[in-house]
């Protein structure tokens, strides 16, 4: 069987994560989490106290950054994680899945020259296929040649809800509403700039899993990447 690339885009609360690393789970395949990235770099950025509008320090910032994806360990996985992340070494795993870093992670998503190093990162850590990529930009510009692509989506209503009970299963207190203005906010911000934007590339299967379970849209996933790994 020849191992495919997997690529999964979607807009925050879609659900890619739990899928992405499901469906790598049932294939054997690697899952990597390219949002943890920019996550990473943007919690380094916040530590210190760099302007999330000054282009030139970011840049050399994401240069001189080392981040690195590993499978979770059991503690992190019950805590919710999907990858372990090392950010120059540190493990940021848990510290990089607050409100503020998403924010901050999706305003130096928006600078051209800071994607470029990550996109790098990514395309050498998914070098040679069996890995299941999820983010904004995988079918469109990281892997344009991902054998399959999906674009998941779901009603935003229902994203919200979902992140907002991630947030109260980690005991953290956050209003429903509050949630859905960053979710909001941080799709706008993903689908409206230059470089990147989160768009489903024209050969992606449009996937909307409003009504689906994990457990379900993962199956679906699987099956069409067997129809795939065929042809
Ligand atoms: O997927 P996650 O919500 O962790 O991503 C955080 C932010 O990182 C997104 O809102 C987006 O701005 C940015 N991102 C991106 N391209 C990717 C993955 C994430 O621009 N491939």
């Amino acid at each position: 069987m020849p191992d495919l690339t997997i690529a999964i885009d979607g807009p925050a609360g879609s659900g890619k994560s739990s899928v992405a690393r499901r469906v790598a789970q049932m294939l054997g395949y690697l899952y990597l989490d390219s949002g943890a990235m920019y996550r990473a770099l943007a919690l380094k950025a916040l530590h210190q106290n760099i302007g999330l509008e000054d282009e030139p320090a970011l840049v050399e910032l994401a240069k001189q950054t080392h981040i690195e994806l590993k499978p979770p360990t059991t503690d992190k996985e019950r805590a919710g994680a999907k990858n372990c992340v090392f950010l120059d070494g540190l493990e940021v795993t848990l510290a990089i899945r607050t409100e503020e870093v998403a924010q901050a992670a999706s305003r130096l998503a928006t600078i051209g020259a800071v994607r470029e190093v990550l996109v790098a990162e990514q395309q050498r850590a998914g070098v040679g296929g069996g890995v299941v990529m999820e983010g904004r930009d995988i079918g469109t510009v990281v892997f344009p040649n991902a054998e399959l692509k999906i674009f998941l989506e779901a009603a935003p209503e229902v994203r919200a809800e979902r992140r907002w009970k991630e947030h109260q299963e980690k005991g953290e207190r956050i209003a429903l509403d509050e949630v859905i203005v960053e979710i909001r906010e941080r799709d706008l911000r993903d689908r409206e700039r230059k470089v990147s934007p989160l768009v489903r590339a024209a050969d992606a299967v449009l996937v909307d899993n409003t009504a689906m379970d994990i457990e379900e849209t993962a199956r679906l996933v699987v099956m069409l990447a067997r129809e795939r790994e065929k042809q």
